[in-house]
């Protein structure tokens, strides 16, 4: 008797253990994701499981699991391979009063199958003692004649990249596109190599004058060892404007799996992810914008200056990322 009773108390303890969790597929790698999910674990006492891999890579993943995945939640970054993710068919939509309340429509899908985590701006970094350290005004100025041998900026197979290209095909159309990003291939100070930090280093090196970079790099290298903080020491941060909008900025983004054997801690985990004390962690450790109005942006990302976003939206840059892998193809950006 007393037997059967401890068996069945553990099967009950284990069926409670098992939904007492949830499963996270995520791209983002960085340790600030790491603070934020111990955070919700001693808040709920819900497990945070995490797979972190490249996104398409955890898309296949889904894909031959099938039904049996175990993954709860998808996270990711950029508008495009969000939108990847919901074009085949591997989300679910989202019902949360408070996520629709909260979120900006335009920082959301709009059947609510992913809602934006964070923000980040793509800009300019100049070295502070180049005659561009301040000029710099819009993002179509980086094709004139004038920046030649000064620019550099990563490979175009680099998602950042191809939003970027996204939405200047938005804003001008494909043609007008591919020609400023041919402009922006003949200002090259080299051809396109290393990741953004890099580019930031190389500015300070003195290879060229003017990187294109994410700002939330700017932050890490800031904190980092002194040879970086010394490299920051020598930028002038811009935010460049599209001649007819604002400084683009791209997203990070979470939605519940189609499968999910955990949904109302899926949920929940969202929620947390976009309440005001995580978000305010992700602008302090990561130095990305929050998604939330009133959570905070970090000192160290506020003092670099006010961004206003640009107006094209989520969407169109995910609708226009095929035509900018071959624009920028075309163009020769590397
Ligand atoms: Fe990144």
């Amino acid at each position: 008797m007393i037997k059967k009773l401890a068996l069945s108390t553990l099967v009950l303890a284990s069926s409670l253990f098992a939904s007492n969790e949830v499963n996270v597929y995520s791209s983002r790698h960085y340790d600030t994701d790491k603070t934020i999910h111990k955070m919700f674990e001693e808040k709920t006492g819900i497990k945070v499981k995490v797979i972190q891999d490249n996104a398409d890579a955890l898309i296949k993943r889904m894909q031959s699991e099938g039904k049996n995945s175990p993954a709860d939640v998808f996270i990711t970054v950029d508008a495009a391979r969000i939108q990847r993710v919901k074009e085949n068919n591997l989300f679910q939509a989202i019902e949360s009063e408070y996520l629709t309340k909260n979120i900006d429509s335009k920082l959301r899908d709009k059947d609510n199958q992913w809602f934006a985590l964070t923000k980040r701006a793509r800009v300019v970094v100049v070295r502070k003692d180049s005659p561009l350290a301040n000029g710099i005004k819009t993002y179509e100025e980086l094709a004139d004649p004038k920046y030649k041998n000064q620019i550099m900026v990563r490979s175009s197979s680099n998602v950042y990249n191809q939003s970027l290209m996204a939405a200047m095909i938005a804003h001008h159309g494909i043609e007008d596109a591919t020609k400023w990003a041919k402009g922006v291939v003949a200002n090259m100070a080299r051809d396109p190599k290393g990741s953004d930090r890099n580019q930031a280093k190389a500015v300070a090196a003195g290879i060229g004058s003017t990187a294109i970079m994410n700002t939330y790099y700017v932050g890490k290298l800031a904190v980092s060892n002194d040879s970086d903080k010394e490299v920051v020491s020598k930028l002038n941060v811009l935010f460049p404007k599209f001649e007819n909008g604002g400084t683009h900025v791209n997203i990070s983004a979470a939605g519940v799996t189609k499968t999910s054997k955990n949904k109302a801690n899926a949920i929940k985990f969202i929620e947390f992810l976009l309440s005001k004390e995580a978000q305010e962690v992700y602008s302090k450790g990561n130095f990305e914008y929050p998604i939330l109005k009133e959570a905070q942006t970090a000192p160290l990302v506020a003092s670099w200056g006010d961004i206003q976003d640009d107006t094209v939206t989520i969407n169109d840059l995910g609708k226009y990322n095929t035509d900018a892998v071959k624009a920028l193809d075309i163009a020769g950006w590397k």
